[in-house]
C-alpha cells in the first residue's frame, strides 16, 4: 500500500463516539477523522479539519481532487475558456483587429493546457495536505464497525484505520443510459476530456447544466451540435425567462435543440452513430455525449450491515447535519441527495468539521445555494424562481433588465441576457425581501455574489438599493434592477 503523505501517530483516544476525544491512547492508524474520498467533499473536510488542529486521514482510490478537479468543473471550464478565446478571435474584426487569416484550432495544445491546469491544482492540493500533515492513503476505503475503515490498495494489500469520526465522501459517477454503453462513439462526461479532436457532428443527450456546457463548448470549437432533451425545456430548475433566453441564444449560435424527445436507442456503424428517437425519427452523429445526470458512488463503501442507510437511488441517508444513522459517521457531497455541486460539498464538509470541533454549526440552506452554468451566455442564480415563489404562496414583484443599456456590456460586445430579481410585494407595490436573483449574460457566474448575499441575508430591496455599484461595470445591471423595485429606477 502506498502511503502518499503521512503524519506521526495521532495523540488521541477513543473514549467517546465522534467529537474530539480528550484521553490520549497511542493507537497506530487512529485519527480524529478518517475520510473516504479525496474530492471537494473530502478534501474540504481534510483542509478545514487540519486547519482546526484535527489529525486527518484521507483515503482516495483514483486521484486527489475527485470529479471536480480531474473530470468535472475544472477541465470543463478550461475547455469553455478555450471556446471563449476562439469566439473572441473570430469576432476580433468587430474591434478592427485582424488575427491574420483563418482562425484555426490545435486541439491537442488546448487539451495540454487543460491538463496542465488540472495537474497544477491536483499537485497544489497534495502539497497543501502534506503541509497540513494530513495522511493520504492510495486505495479503496470500506466502512466497518466502530468507525473502522479498511483500505485496500491496488496490490490487494489492506490496512485498517480507525476514526473518532468518519466522513463518507465517495462522490458520484456519470449515470448511464440503457443501450448507450460507453464506446468509441458513445461518451460520458469522463470521456469528453479524453477526446483527441473535435468531432464533426455531436449529439448531446441531456440538456441540463453539463449538457449545455458541452454543447456550447463544442459548437464554438467547430462541431455541429444537437441537444436532445426529454423534458419540455432545457436547464431544469432554472427560471423560465432565463431558459427561454439561453435556448434562443444557443440556437442562434447554431446548436439544434430538441426538447420533449425521448431517446430510444442507437446503432453504431463504421462511419457514424445513429440515435433513434421515440416516434421513429433518427439523428446521425460522429459522437454521442450522454449527459443525463450522475449516480452516487455508495456501492463501493461496503455499507451493508453497518447501520448507514442508503435510499433506493443509492444516496446515503443523512439528516440536516449530514449525520448518517451511525454515531460519528457523516456523509457529504454528491454521495447524498443534495445539490450536486462542488461548493455545496465544501459547505457540508465545513459544517461537519464544526460539529466535530463542538462549535456552532448551521445546516446548509439548500434552497439558497448559488447555481452557475458556464455555457455562453452564462447562467447564474440563487433563491426562488418566479414560478417557485408564486407556488410557495408569495405575492411577488419582478424586475428584469437586459444588458443593452449597460455600458460595460456594450463595450464587451456581450449584450445577450438579463438580470431578473424577484422580491416579496409590499402593500404599496414596491419590493420587500429579495427572494431570488437570476442572471444570464457576460460573466454572471462572477457577478452572482451580491445576489447570493442579498438572498441569504434576507435583505430587502431598499437595503440593497442603497449600495453603490462601480461605473462602468456589469454589476450596475444588478444594482439598477434592484433600484427599480423601489418604485423608481434610473433607466426603467
Ligand atoms: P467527487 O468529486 O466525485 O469525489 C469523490 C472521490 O472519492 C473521487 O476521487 C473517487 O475516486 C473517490 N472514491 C470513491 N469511492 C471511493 C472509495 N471507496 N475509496 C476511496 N476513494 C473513493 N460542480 C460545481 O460546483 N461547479 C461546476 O462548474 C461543476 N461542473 C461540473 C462539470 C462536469 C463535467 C461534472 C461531471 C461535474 C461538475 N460539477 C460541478 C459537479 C462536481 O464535480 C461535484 O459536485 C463534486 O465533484 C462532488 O464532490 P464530491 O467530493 O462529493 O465527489
Amino acid at each position: 500500500m502506498k502511503r502518499l503523505v503521512g503524519r506521526s501517530r495521532p495523540e488521541v483516544g477513543l473514549d467517546r463516539v465522534g467529537g474530539i476525544p480528550e484521553e490520549v491512547v497511542p493507537t497506530a492508524d487512529t485519527h480524529d477523522l478518517v475520510i473516504i474520498g479525496g474530492g471537494p467533499g473530502g478534501y474540504a473536510a481534510a483542509l478545514y479539519g487540519s486547519a482546526a488542529g484535527l489529525d486527518v486521514a484521507v483515503v482516495e482510490n483514483r486521484r486527489l481532487g475527485g470529479t471536480c478537479l480531474n473530470r468535472g468543473c475544472i477541465p470543463a471550464k478550461e475547455l469553455l475558456q478555450t471556446a471563449e478565446v476562439a469566439r473572441t478571435v473570430s469576432e476580433a474584426g468587430r474591434f478592427g483587429i485582424s488575427a491574420g487569416g483563418d482562425v484555426t484550432l490545435d486541439f491537442s495544445a488546448s487539451t495540454d493546457r487543460m491538463w496542465s491546469v488540472v495537474d497544477q491544482l491536483v499537485k497544489g492540493l497534495g502539497g497543501l495536505l502534506k503541509s497540513r500533515k494530513v495522511t493520504v492513503l492510495d486505495g479503496t476505503g470500506t466502512l466497518g464497525d466502530d468507525r473502522t475503515v479498511t483500505v485496500t490498495g491496488a496490490d490487494g494489500e489492506t490496512t485498517t484505520l480507525t476514526g473518532h469520526n468518519v466522513l463518507l465522501a465517495s462522490g458520484s459517477v456519470p449515470r448511464g443510459l440503457p443501450g448507450f454503453d460507453v464506446s468509441d462513439r458513445v461518451l460520458s462526461s469522463d470521456e469528453v476530456f479524453g477526446l483527441d479532436h473535435v468531432p464533426r457532428r455531436v449529439v448531446v443527450v441531456g440538456g441540463g447544466a453539463i449538457g449545455c456546457e458541452f454543447a456550447s463548448m463544442l459548437v464554438d470549437l467547430g462541431a455541429e451540435v444537437t441537444v436532445l432533451e426529454a423534458l419540455p425545456a432545457i436547464l431544469p430548475g432554472v427560471d423560465a425567462d432565463v431558459v427561454k433566453l439561453v435556448h434562443r441564444a444557443l440556437e442562434k449560435r447554431g446548436i439544434t435543440i430538441r426538447t420533449g424527445v425521448k431517446v430510444e436507442g442507437q446503432e453504431t456503424g463504421d462511419d457514424a452513430i445513429t440515435v433513434r428517437l421515440e416516434g421513429g425519427d433518427t439523428v446521425e452523429a460522429d459522437r454521442v455525449v450522454v449527459s443525463v445526470g450522475r449516480r452516487p458512488l455508495s456501492d463501493s463503501l461496503g455499507l451493508d450491515g453497518t447501520g448507514v442507510k442508503v435510499d433506493d437511488r443509492g444516496f446515503v441517508d443523512v439528516d440536516e447535519w449530514c449525520r448518517t444513522g451511525v454515531d460519528g459517521v457523516f456523509a457529504t457531497g454528491d454521495l447524498i441527495a443534495t445539490p450536486g455541486l462542488a461548493h455545496v460539498a465544501y459547505a457540508e464538509s465545513v459544517m461537519v468539521i464544526k460539529q466535530i470541533m463542538g462549535e456552532e454549526a448551521v445546516p446548509v440552506d439548500y434552497g439558497r445555494v448559488p447555481w452557475c452554468v458556464y455555457c455562453h451566455p452564462e447562467v447564474a442564480f440563487v433563491g426562488l424562481t418566479e414560478e417557485a415563489a408564486q407556488a410557495a404562496g408569495h405575492d411577488v414583484v419582478v424586475s428584469k433588465h437586459r444588458w443593452m443599456g449597460n455600458g460595460r456590456a456594450l463595450i464587451l460586445g456581450e449584450t445577450e441576457g438579463m438580470v431578473k430579481v424577484i422580491a416579496e410585494k409590499q402593500a404599496n407595490g414596491t419590493g420587500g425581501q429579495i427572494l431570488g436573483v437570476h442572471m444570464a449574460g457576460p460573466w454572471v457566474t462572477e457577478q452572482l455574489g451580491q445576489g447570493y448575499l442579498a438572498v441569504n441575508w434576507e435583505a430587502t430591496v431598499d437595503e440593497v438599493a442603497q449600495f453603490i455599484q462601480p461605473h462602468p461595470s456589469l454589476s450596475e445591471n444588478f444594482g439598477e434592477t434592484v433600484l427599480s423595485l423601489t418604485g423608481r429606477g434610473l433607466h426603467g
